[in-house]
């Protein structure tokens, strides 16, 4: 694996490539890497022919300094499973090469609704702060395909907004959520939990679960209400239980036939926030 910290020697590198036709998969992370991350970057590399990822902790897309500041940072490992997974490039870069003129006074980009809801009601210019990011690593790395994770159902949507609004030229490949053997999604922030916490946190996938098993039973509004309930009876704070349209994040009133659900839950335990989310099936 080749890392680079300079955005000239990495566009270089790459430059040689895209001339040659080959097909660029880019996978974006902050570090702290798990399966989660490999399952990204193993599906990214069976369908392409060059994987760069990067890691980079972006401060931009932080609301919460402490949150930031206690983000967890293996450096070593996340090299290791890079490399195991044979990834071929790793960009690697310092706050000043992806933000050279400062963080602060960024173009805002028009998301519209929903950069409103969920975590954008929680995690005020969270968003902002994601598109910031990613489109200056998508110029910088100009994939054909870029990887991301279903965990962070919104974000992935918030992408894709922005990839339409700036007109660039990328493909967006989703892949599934990967969990721990009892059900918790995988996450870097998982590592930040107590002994006690981490084995109540598996509730949330079984609240979802819960959650998605009482649609012919209840109206939306109630299955929230009582899994806000459940979530608080078993130790979390929770900021939302949520049920959406799949296709537009659209809060849902009424199931119908028509209308594909995700559920969505984000909670804290201890002050770690979690989130996850599932989609009914076809
Ligand atoms: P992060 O390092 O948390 O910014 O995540 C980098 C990418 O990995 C994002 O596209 C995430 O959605 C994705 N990701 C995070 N957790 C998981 C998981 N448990 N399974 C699959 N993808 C994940």
């Amino acid at each position: 694996m080749i890392v680079f910290k300079h955005i000239s020697d990495l566009k270089k590198h790459l430059k040689s490539i895209q001339e040659k036709g080959i097909s660029i998969a880019f996978v974006p992370t902050m570090g702290a890497l798990h399966q989660g991350h490999i399952s990204l970057i193993n599906a990214a590399n069976k369908e392409n022919n060059l994987l760069v990822s990067s890691i980079f902790v972006n401060p931009t897309q932080f609301n919460d300094p402490s949150d930031f500041e206690k983000y967890p940072k293996t450096l070593e490992n996340d090299i290791r499973l890079l490399e195991q997974a044979n990834c071929a490039i790793l960009f690697l870069p310092e706050t000043e090469e992806i933000y050279p003129s400062g963080l602060e006074n960024h173009f805002n980009y028009a998301l519209g609704y929903i950069e409103t809801i969920l975590e954008g009601q929680y995690r005020s210019g969270h968003f902002q702060g994601v598109c910031q990011v990613v489109h200056r690593l998508l110029n910088i790395v100009e994939p054909d395909t870029l990887y991301l994770g279903q965990k962070d159902y919104q974000q992935c949507m918030i992408i894709q907004k922005m990839i339409e609004l700036t007109q660039l030229n990328i493909k967006v490949a989703i892949g599934a959520t990967l969990r721990e053997s009892d059900g918790l999604a995988m996450s870097s922030r998982n590592m930040r939990l107590t002994e006690a916490d981490r084995k109540t946190a598996p509730k949330i996938f079984e609240t979802l679960n819960w959650m998605m098993a009482q649609k012919h039973h209840l109206q939306p509004k109630e299955i929230c209400t009582n899994a806000t309930n459940q979530l608080i009876d078993a130790g979390f704070v929770p900021d939302y239980a949520a049920i959406c349209d799949a296709a537009t994040l659209k809060p849902i009133d009424r199931f119908s036939d028509n209308i594909k659900p995700v559920y969505l839950i984000a909670a804290s335990l201890n002050n770690i926030r979690l989130i996850d989310n599932i989609v009914e099936p076809n």
